[in-house]
């Protein structure tokens, strides 16, 4: 037949195989009598080399090889969401069905469901109606996927036609639900498109990171914002709240669509992830948070080839409803599990191994992977504008919680945040523990505009006052270890206390606490006004010679320590309220004192 070879050697999740010629990169291969899926990884001469995405026991040279002359590639449409996948987009529930566990062998299952039927309406545009002209990226009609996401129907990328008949209806995805006619042929498209996941799906325009992802967690908002389309790290020993942290982001950040990419660190790690993260309760519209989320499991006992391929799945995924107008986040836990991977199909090919075992292309494959994030203007007519975004935030598991590793570095090198956890952080329960002074955020620069806005003209240089307090606390507490705080004049002793304020009642906050959970930017700026305007307060008093302990006892402390505790659309008037209290008992204190 030509493009069957055979089996010469099997190496773990690599086999080489013999009579390939021709066979190209990346090329989707099934491999053995049980054609067992793989993906070409190497090519050399008549040998191909292919990472298997199955368990390979019991392969034997001599089996055959075939070539799909397709790249890996994933199906778009409706059915995505509130899914589980595996690396390769297997939905995992339909997996199970055919073999009873999450191991699979040779099972070929497709991505989305052909048998059900999706309520399909044209969108009811002068752009797409019967005898216009569309293009990639144009919206055909849109489907009520879930309950909170209306899924676009889009134009594939790079073709241009005139609509010769748009469907309404119920129709599977594979129906013809529109027909246009491109060079004066007919051609019928589907609700559903495939699209290989190695390749960033093509957009008009990248535009500036100038809007933040919204978290409604303090320390990520205020003190190291990511943007829409941004890049963040969370690197952190084992315990620090990594995951914590990922399922804080997926449920409060502003992005409609989450895509969450789990690569399980401990055995059952994942199996607990499937359990929990369906749990989750959506804030913003009170359904499941999977109603706008797909999953992609990769369980320790699944083949590192489709952890390696997982990524890619998922990226595409988060790309395709960025394509739909959409904000989309990935939330990938953890990828020193991914580079793991890497690392394990570098050696199986007997590469020249890079730091530490990996391979010398880790550095690019990260990079290439953070560069497919972004805020666009999607692909459609000129006549639209439609923009969307891929934010990306990877966990980093550095062994050892040692950050000088190469999965860490060559992270830190490529994304926007690093927000850095701190296991002293973790092991004193102050949570979330990242740390605010090897943390940063480059986004800080073009983000500034924004949180300056009318109503908080000021937020970043509270933010930076905060941020100088808390690094004048850190130079001052060497001083405090060889000496004492007693000994440190009252205006320093002023100095740390605001810190502790800032690192106590505003830094601090709880995932588990049902108000504190979510703190929104408004209630973030007001909260840090406070403690600000109590630190201005103390210093007039501390300069009239009133001592620190004086204010120590003061009430006000009590109620600033609280105050995370009021919900964020009752906030502004408790702002009020305790900046008055505040006024009238320093004002209290000086009298009685002077
Ligand atoms: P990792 O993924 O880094 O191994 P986890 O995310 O599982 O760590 O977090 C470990 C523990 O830390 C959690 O079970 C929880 O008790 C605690 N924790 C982490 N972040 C927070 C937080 N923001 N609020 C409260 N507890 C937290
Ligand atoms: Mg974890």
């Amino acid at each position: 037949m030509g493009e069957e070879g055979v089996i010469e050697k099997i190496s773990g999740p690599l086999i080489i195989a013999d009579k390939m010629r021709g066979c190209e990169m990346y090329e989707v291969i099934k491999v053995g009598e049980e054609g067992l899926l793989g993906e070409t990884i190497r090519l050399d001469g008549a040998l191909a080399y292919v990472q298997v995405y199955e368990d390979t026991t019991g392969l034997k040279p001599g089996e055959p090889v075939v070539r799909t002359k397709a790249p890996l590639s994933v199906e778009l449409g409706p059915g995505i969401l509130k899914n589980f996948f595996d690396g390769i987009q297997r939905p995992l529930e339909d997996i199970k069905h055919k073999v009873g566990d999450y191991i699979t062998r040779g099972v070929l299952v497709d991505a989305l469901d052909r048998t059900k039927k999706w309520e399909f309406t044209p969108t009811p545009t002068s752009t797409v109606e019967e005898g216009k002209e569309v293009v990639g990226g144009d919206i055909l009609g849109e489907v009520p996927e879930t309950k909170v996401i209306k899924h676009k129907i889009l134009v594939p990328p790079g073709i241009r036609g005139k609509i010769v008949e748009l469907k309404e209806g119920k129709f599977t995805v594979d129906d013809c639900i529109a027909r246009i006619q491109t060079d004066g042929e007919d051609m019928e498209l589907k609700m559903m498109q495939n699209w290989p996941v190695r390749k960033g799906r093509p957009y008009k325009d990248k535009l500036d990171p100038e809007v933040p992802l919204l978290t409604g967690q303090r320390i990520n908002d205020t003190f190291f914002p990511i943007a829409k389309g941004g890049t963040g790290a969370i690197p952190g020993g084992f315990g620090t709240g990594k995951t914590v942290m990922q399922h804080q982001l997926a449920r409060w950040s502003d992005a409609q669509v989450i895509v969450y990419i789990g690569c399980g660190e401990r055995g059952n790690e994942m199996t607990e992830v499937l359990e929990d993260f369906p749990k989750l309760i959506d804030p913003y519209s009170g359904e499941k948070l999977m109603e706008r989320s797909t999953l992609i499991a990769n369980t320790s006992n699944m083949p590192v080839a489709a952890r390696e391929a997982s990524i890619y799945t998922g990226i595409t995924l988060a790309e395709y409803y960025r394509d739909m107008g959409y904000d989309t986040a990935i939330q990938a836990d953890s990828t020193s599990r991914w580079a793991e991977a890497l690392r394990e199909i570098s050696g199986r090919l007997e590469e020249m191994p890079g730091e530490e075992g990996y391979p010398a292309y880790l550095a690019t494959r990260l990079a290439d992977f953070y560069e497919r994030a972004g805020r666009v203007k999607t692909l459609c007519s000129d006549s639209e504008d439609r923009i969307g975004s891929v934010t990306v935030v990877g966990a980093v598991s550095p062994p050892g919680g040692d950050f000088s590793e190469p999965v860490t570095q060559n992270t830190l090198r490529v994304v926007g945040v690093f927000w850095a956890l701190d296991s002293t952080l973790a092991d004193r329960r102050h949570f979330p523990a990242i740390s605010w002074l090897r943390s940063y955020s480059l986004y800080l620069g073009d983000l500034r505009e924004w949180f300056n806005k009318p109503s908080s003209p000021d937020f970043t240089e509270q933010q930076e006052e905060m941020m100088a307090l808390l690094q004048k606390e850190s130079e001052l507490q060497e001083i405090v270890q060889l000496v004492g705080a007693d000994a440190l004049p009252p205006r320093e002793r002023g100095t740390l206390e605001v810190a502790r304020m800032i690192r106590e009642d505003f830094l601090q906050q709880n995932a588990y606490h049902e108000i504190d959970s979510f703190c929104s930017l408004e209630k973030q700026y007001l909260m840090a006004r406070i403690i600000l305007q109590w630190y201005n307060h103390a210093n007039e008093l501390i300069e009239r010679g009133i001592g620190m302990e004086k204010i120590d006892v003061m009430k006000i402390k009590g109620t600033i320590a609280r105050m995370k505790y009021v919900p964020s659309d009752e906030f502004k008037a408790k702002y009020e309220e305790i900046m008055k209290d505040m006024k009238n008992e320093f004002e209290a204190v000086k009298k009685r004192e002077e």
